[in-house]
């Protein structure tokens, strides 16, 4: 990277969200343009999270982009390391290689208000970009609670977003702390193998049957040689998802029946009642994420396991000690902790048109236009920004809707011309975030009794998006200019002169 490189647009990310923008931007006839990957390959978050059990939650026909179908996917849900070698396929097959740039992590971008540019400081040099798209993933920098005593602890730790292959889990004593969506993949995935197995649970998950199966090579065949096959699938997995909205926007009522079916789910596969009632969540189903494994009950019933119905509390040297009291020895913790969501590192590293840095205007809670745009960050944009995430979708399809968004912004600054920059209105971002949030006091998220990472420390739901996804492509398919400033270069000095 030069020194004073500049770029009309700048990617920030190579996941899903980073190289979607990418082939978008190609595909706008833009193609001076960089992506910034702070890793040394693309993949995002099918590149970071490699632990036993891996895989999509989505079946992976609608886990997927739209443009770049995949006839060969091995399994209803496939696991990590074929969604890896698929993102590096799309990254070869949209020639997109000659656009990253690995090993560039951003430190810190500040708007220059008089270039009308973003000025761009990575750990591979500096440059500058008209334009910023910044997708550095909702689900990117792993969270491990402050736990008293964690530093001291004599044996091996780690997050499950950093998995550490070089140690062997083999008769070893592990504890798995947390019971969110990584957790339930990895508890059946390591049982057998290691000595025992604590699992520290603060609040139990609703889990239904993943109705996970190979697909056949017929299947296989036919999707390749009748691409409309896989289209159609497609479109029936999209549809089953978009009827199942309004029960977790606007009647969260209708989801007890799906409770049932959860609760039976459980019954096959634990027989003691009071382990049970230790695995029954006192929420409703949806309010935190729906998990999907048909493994995990029947792990926990196996005798090398315990199950602690209390979160993790303290370490005493190598003993774990619960908040209810309960100790366990363990050889090995593995954090399923989760990720730093309403709280994202980036913002801390966006320095806007005032001065001030994202994380200070969202101070009271993310929020964006669209999903999009932040009033006072001119010319940047978000790919799965607030408000934008899915209880029970591909995110793939928010993520396409918001690079239809990303494809008119970059046509709007080409039709004003010049040196321009486009700023949302603070009314206009007001005003949308009413919307989203007068929408979210009904649904499930907010109702049904739980806390979880949707909610950010005010208690406020900015990260799910309460509608359908295809309400949300109908909301970003164009740029409102009336809900953006214009600016031009010259503004300031001819402000400050008439002043
Ligand atoms: C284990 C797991 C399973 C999931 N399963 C599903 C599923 O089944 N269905 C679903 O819809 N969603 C799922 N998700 C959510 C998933 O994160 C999104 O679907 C999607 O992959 C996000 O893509 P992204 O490009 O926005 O972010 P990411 O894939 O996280 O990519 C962000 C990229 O930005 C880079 N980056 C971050 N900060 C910087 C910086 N400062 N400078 C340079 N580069 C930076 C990161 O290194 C990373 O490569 C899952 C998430 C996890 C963790």
């Amino acid at each position: 990277m030069t020194e004073h490189e500049h770029v009309r647009v700048a990617v920030i990310g190579s996941g899903f969200g980073g190289l979607g923008a990418a082939v978008r931007l190609r595909r706008e006839g833009v193609t001076d343009f960089v992506v910034l990957e702070r890793a040394d390959s693309v993949g995002g978050t099918w590149r970071d999270n490699t632990y036993p059990g891996c895989a999509c939650d989505v079946p992976s026909h609608l886990y997927s982009f739209s443009f770049a179908p995949n006839a060969h996917w091995p399994r209803t849900f496939s696991g990590q390391q074929h969604i890896r070698a698929y993102l590096e396929h799309v990254a070869d097959v949209f020639r997109l290689r000659p656009h990253l740039r690995f090993g560039s992590e951003v430190k810190m971008m500040t708007w220059d208000a008089d270039k009308l540019r973003w000025d761009i400081e990575t750990s591979s040099g500096r440059l500058s970009a008209d334009f910023v798209v910044s997708a550095t993933g909702p689900l990117s920098d792993p969270k491990t609670p402050d736990i008293p005593g964690l530093d001291s602890f004599p044996g091996k730790v780690f997050h499950s977003a950093r998995w550490d292959h070089d140690y062997d889990l083999r008769g070893k004593r592990v504890a798995m702390v947390g019971t969110g969506a990584s957790a339930i993949q990895i508890v059946p995935a390591i049982q057998p193998e290691v000595a025992r197995l604590t699992l520290f649970q603060r609040t139990p998950p609703w889990v239904m049957p993943r109705v996970d199966r190979a697909i056949s090579a017929a299947e296989r065949r036919i999707h390749q040689t009748l691409p409309l096959t896989a289209q159609i699938r497609r479109g029936l997995l999209w549809g089953i998802r978009e009827l199942q909205v309004q029960a977790f926007t606007k009647h969260p009522n209708q989801l007890g029946l799906v409770e049932r079916l959860a609760r039976q789910n459980m019954a096959r596969a634990i027989k003691d009642p009071e382990t049970r009632a230790k695995l029954t969540p006192d929420y409703r189903i949806g309010c935190k994420r729906i998990l999907l494994s048909r493994d995990y009950y029947p792990a926990l019933a196996r005798p090398n396991v315990d199950l602690v119905a209390s979160g993790l509390g303290e370490i005493r040297g190598s003993t774990l000690v619960a908040a209810d009291g309960t100790e366990a020895e363990v050889d090995a913790i593995v954090f399923g902790t989760g990720f730093h969501v309403t709280d994202m590192p980036i913002a801390d590293r966006v320095v806007g048109a005032d001065g001030r840095t994202l994380a200070e205007a969202w101070k009271g809670g993310m929020e964006a236009l669209r999903g999009a745009s932040a009033a006072g960050f001119p010319n940047w944009m978000t790919v799965i920004g607030p408000n934008t995430g899915l209880g029970n979708s591909s995110m793939i399809l928010m993520i396409e809707s918001q690079l239809n968004y990303m494809a008119d912004f970059v046509r709007q600054l080409d039709v004003l011309g010049g040196r321009v920059a486009l700023d949302a209105r603070p009314a206009a971002v007001r005003a949308w975030n009413h919307r989203v949030q007068e929408r979210m006091k009904r649904t499930v998220w907010n109702t049904g009794g739980c806390t979880s990472w949707y909610l950010d420390a005010n208690g406020r739901n900015s990260t799910v998006w309460p509608g359908t996804t295809s309400e949300f492509r109908r909301a970003t398919r164009r740029v409102d200019l009336a809900e953006y400033d214009v600016l031009r270069a010259g503004d300031r000095e001819n402000a400050e002169v008439t002043a």
